[in-house]
């Protein structure tokens, strides 16, 4: 039986702007398939934008990815440096005839689209200087002008390639917009700075990468590129198109949704595991084994292009809330405390360790956000305002009498807030002395010690409070 090479797919960022979610997603899909098949994921940063590539967003980008627990397997290969390279295969294309040097104006390049939608045609370039004779071409060299560098694309060639999402694919070369542009305006005697569909080609085929896993967007540069593979006579990848996320209204996500890039999810307090989790759902159908919930080895494990559905992922927030709250749940409390420690230094909360874990470990089961973790912790850190509902616990008849007697109790016995039981037995006494039930013992040192009807476990609350000293004063403050 022959066995294929292990795969070789990369991620392709462009550091135009922080990691966006989609390309998040294309990263997630490309590790997958890699780690499945025991292949490498490699990263290539396309920094060939000079003006709106920035070092920062690279750094963004790469943190993003390893936050995500996406770890890569080579060096990323920065674009910019290959230049040379590029270079060569466009040169390489005009020597063989592919590509020309085209010295239409963009006034002209205007006047042309603007031509053809009057006409009722789609804008596209109409091949005018195919096949300019040396004389032509000399003319628009001494006019002055600068030429871009086009590459060939006949109307009648049908493009076909196997989408191993999408299955076949097919592509004529007229719906293509016209000879595509190579390389940007420069003087006749050089080239200019190659562009995408080139570059792209020449450092896949340099990298050896066996798949090309990419957002559908894409397809029709897909198209472009196998043009590109053919006349430089490079061996040809395998391309998977992915289904692009939507919002909930069917359209595609973007900035206008909020939240595009994947630091703002950071910052509302996703964690990375659900992130991770979420982002393999959109657009993957786990094995019905797998289940929704999973980690990215377990959905490695299990992974195939097959599964990957066709149709634009809809982007489902409660879902991706609900797998937070589970990762939240099921997180180890150091975990929780390592996660939340910072943020609460950052309010200018600090505790002992023990203190901090315990609290952790009480409010670690209701959060649905990491930043619940500070709001639910507030009022640990700091002394709360009475609301309206503990204030009116405080006229309930009793209240008082019971925050008077467990004063009492404590002065006379304190407490360490460590063992449970003695807070039971306060409560309990309390509520005999007052002459009033349990609960409204415990709803009147709820609405004290927490400004609030609402909270987590009442015990666990006070003992917490009651360590660092803080119950008394909640409790005079009743009175
Ligand atoms: N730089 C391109 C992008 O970010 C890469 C696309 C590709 O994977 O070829 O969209």
């Amino acid at each position: 039986m022959s066995s294929a090479p292990p795969p070789r797919v990369r991620l392709a960022p462009s550091p135009t702007g922080t990691l966006h979610i989609g390309t998040a997603r294309t990263a997630v899909f490309n590790w997958l398939f890699a780690r499945h098949a025991n292949g490498r994921f490699l990263i290539r940063i396309e920094d060939t934008d000079r003006e709106r590539s920035r070092p920062e967003y690279t750094e963004n980008i790469l943190s993003g990815l390893r936050w995500l627990g996406l770890d890569w397997d080579e060096e990323p290969l920065l674009q910019s440096e290959r230049r040379a390279e590029h270079v060569a295969a466009i040169q390489t294309l005009l020597d063989r005839g592919h590509a020309y040097r085209c010295y239409a104006s963009e006034a002209e390049l205007d006047a042309m689209r603007e031509a053809q939608r009057q006409s009722g045609q789609a804008p596209r370039y109409d091949n005018r200087h195919r096949d300019l004779s040396p004389s032509q071409e000399q003319a628009f060299i001494a006019e002055g002008r600068q030429p871009v560098i086009r590459f060939r694309i006949d109307d009648d060639v049908v493009v076909r390639w196997h989408d191993m999402v999408r299955g076949a694919m097919e592509w004529r070369g007229a719906d293509l917009g016209g000879d595509m542009v190579l390389a940007r305006r420069a003087p006749a005697d050089s080239v200019g700075d190659p562009l995408y569909n080139l570059v792209v080609v020449v450092d896949d085929a340099f990298m050896a990468i066996t798949h090309v896993i990419r957002g559908e967007d894409h397809i029709a540069n897909t198209a472009k590129q196998l043009l590109l593979y053919e006349a430089l006579g490079l061996p040809v990848p395998r391309f998977a198109h992915t289904p692009l996320i939507l919002n909930r209204e069917g359209r595609k996500l973007s900035k206008r949704d909020g939240v595009t890039s994947l630091s703002d999810f950071r910052e509302m307090g996703y964690t990375s595991a659900a992130l991770a989790n979420y982002m393999t759902l959109l657009g993957w159908s786990p094995p019905e084994d797998l289940g929704e919930r999973f980690s990215l080895d377990q959905a490695a494990a299990a992974f195939d292009l097959e599964r990957v559905n066709k149709a634009g992922a809809r982007f489902d927030w409660d879902k991706l809330r609900w797998l937070n709250a589970q990762v939240l749940h099921d997180l180890p409390v150091e975990a929780l405390q390592e996660s939340l420690t910072p943020l609460w230094s950052g309010c200018g909360w600090t505790g002992e360790p023990d203190w901090c874990r315990d609290l952790c470990a009480l409010l670690g089961p209701s959060l649905t956000l990491l930043e619940d973790g500070v709001d639910q912790a507030r009022p640990f850190f700091e002394r709360p305002e009475l609301d309206e509902g503990a204030r009116a616990q405080l006229e309930v008849p009793g209240a008082r009498p019971v925050l008077t007697l467990l004063l009492e109790a404590l002065d006379a016995d304190p407490w360490d807030g460590q063992d449970p039981a003695r807070a039971q037995e306060l409560i309990a006494s309390a509520a005999s002395g007052a002459e009033v039930k349990k609960g409204v013992v415990m709803k009147t040192l709820r609405a004290v010690l927490l400004g609030s009807l609402q909270g987590p476990d009442l015990l666990t609350t006070w003992g917490l409070l009651a360590r660092v000293g803080e119950d008394i004063p909640r409790l005079q403050r009743g009175l």
